[in-house]
């Protein structure tokens, strides 16, 4: 369930879509599927499209995905015969690729005689350049992941066989990792060893943890403290840990010169869960900060503070706190509400916001509130929140974002669509003021963000805030780049 009560993205136009959530374990005698799942479901919130997980028994590697939620995927049927001592896992918001089975991951090659299992979180920057320098046709692969899981097939040695003294993955991981650009958490995994790797910027967040008797790998903390694993650190930028019988060791692929840390500084405001730690802060007290700058930095008169549920409330109570104004609950939450279509028109857009979100008549009626939010994409959900609170009496409506605009688009791993669409990019405060209907609308400095944090001199990627990337940005890139690769072969 992603923050906002939905179980897809297709309603909330408002948001940055999450990325997607990977998760690994080693855990000999232990029921790796099971923990797999339980890391899966406290991952869900970073991709709803589809799940899957791959297992090793030290001789085969199984794989299950499918479409939709990780408990659509997996029950006890599936899970029973997923018997091993080691496993990954993913959940899916596709960035690069459609959204098919096909494009589920874990991805799975088989090079000579042995096979390994891939999981991505991120986005790729220069998936069309890599697919021309390999000389792949069109529709060769289909998506970024399965473009690097081809890559590194090809490095395997003819007749390799990962399983003589486990380095042939890894030894491909080496040839392959530096030559990718852009956003990638990678968990891989191999009959009997398991990987993982952040990229040199480090902006999609991947930790270890420690089990009595293995170790896990996992995108956010919670889905450590969910299995009984204990948080053991964050994989630096530009880090390869590789686990084993032998236990984990730490290896640096990429030159030393690239590594630049840039986490995602939306991780923070809205993807990560609020009882995730990233740079080793709660995101809870990062979201309460920003609320409570937010009230120094724009103050208004008003008789109640108002959060959009979930990640909007934290800085609500912030926001509360700091002004002296009481905090309320004016939004109630649909919290069963299931997969939806895809509203066609922008007007049932705005009334699909109605099935996941309701006013609290009595505690709006007649008061001026001050709504909190994390950040306005198009601005849908927002406008009909207005309306609602406008039609059930609020006297005055005052919007506070604790983000910037939101100006320029994500190539690293968040889908929020083009500039085109992005209301910040076309219209000024104001102009969003008057679409919003609201009777204020104030923004967090990216300044105050950064303060809220309370991570001095930690690196943050804000490029679609500020439209200054970390890396050469794709500026033509859509989802479909692979299937817009020329052939470059006869
Ligand atoms: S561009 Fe924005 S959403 Fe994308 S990684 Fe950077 S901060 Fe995060």
């Amino acid at each position: 369930m992603c923050e906002h009560g939905l179980v897809t993205g297709e309603i909330d136009d408002d948001h940055p879509k999450e990325a997607c959530g990977v998760f690994g374990v080693y855990g000999p005698g232990m029921p790796v599927a099971h923990l797999t799942f339980d890391g899966l479901y406290a991952l869900q919130h970073r991709g709803q499209e589809s799940a899957g997980m791959a297992v090793s028994d030290g001789d085969t590697i199984t794989i299950v995905k499918d479409m939709g939620l990780v408990t659509n995927v997996f029950d006890d049927r599936t899970l029973a015969p997923l018997k091993g001592h080691l496993a990954i896992g993913h959940t899916r918001y596709s960035t690069t690729g459609s959204s098919t089975w096909r494009n589920a991951q874990p991805v799975y090659r088989e090079p000579g005689e042995s096979g390994f299992a891939l999981g991505h979180n991120g986005n790729l920057t220069n998936t069309a350049a890599l697919a021309a320098e390999a000389g792949m046709l069109p529709g060769t692969v289909a998506s970024d992941s399965d473009l690097v899981a081809e890559l590194i097939a090809a490095c395997f040695p003819p007749d390799g066989d990962g399983r003589s003294d486990g380095r042939d993955l890894e030894r491909a991981l080496v040839q392959v990792l530096p030559r990718l650009e852009g956003a990638f958490s990678f968990v891989l995994m191999d009959a009997g060893h398991l990987i993982g790797v952040r990229d040199p910027n480090g902006f999609r967040p991947l930790c270890l943890g420690k089990l009595d008797s293995g170790w896990v790998l996992a995108s956010e903390t919670p889905a450590l403290d969910v299995i009984g694993a204990h948080f053991v650190r964050e994989i630096d930028p530009g880090e390869m840990i590789v686990i084993d019988a032998t236990g984990w060791r730490s290896e640096h692929p990429f030159p030393q010169n690239r590594v630049n840390p840039k986490l995602c500084i939306f991780e923070l405001v809205y993807i990560a869960r609020p009882d995730s730690h990233l740079y080793g802060k709660e995101v809870h007290g990062a979201r309460r900060r920003m609320g409570e700058l937010l009230a120094e930095q724009a103050p208004v008169e008003a008789d109640m503070v108002m959060g959009v549920p979930e990640s909007g409330v934290p800085a609500a109570e912030g926001y509360a706190k700091r002004s002296g104004i009481p905090y309320g609950q004016g939004l109630v939450k649909n919290r069963y509400i299931g997969r939806t279509f895809i509203a066609p028109t922008q007007e049932m857009r705005s009334r699909a916001v109605n099935r996941k979100l309701n006013p609290l008549r009595e505690n709006i009626r007649g008061k001026r509130v001050v709504v909190v939010d994390d950040s306005i994409v198009r601005g849908t959900t927002q406008r009909a929140i207005v309306r609602m609170l406008r039609e059930v009496g609020a006297s005055e409506v005052h919007v506070r974002i604790t983000s910037p605009p939101y100006k320029w688009p994500c190539f690293y791993g968040v889908d929020t669509g083009t500039r085109a669409e992005l209301l910040a990019a076309n219209m000024s405060v104001g102009e969003i003021q008057d679409y919003l209907g609201v009777d204020s609308l104030a923004y967090l400095s990216l300044e105050n963000l950064e303060r809220a944090i309370e991570a001095p001199g930690a690196g943050f990627c804000s490029a679609c805030l500020t439209g200054e990337y970390p890396t050469a940005a794709p500026v033509n890139f859509t989802k479909g780049v692979l299937e817009e690769l020329k052939p470059q072969r006869a």
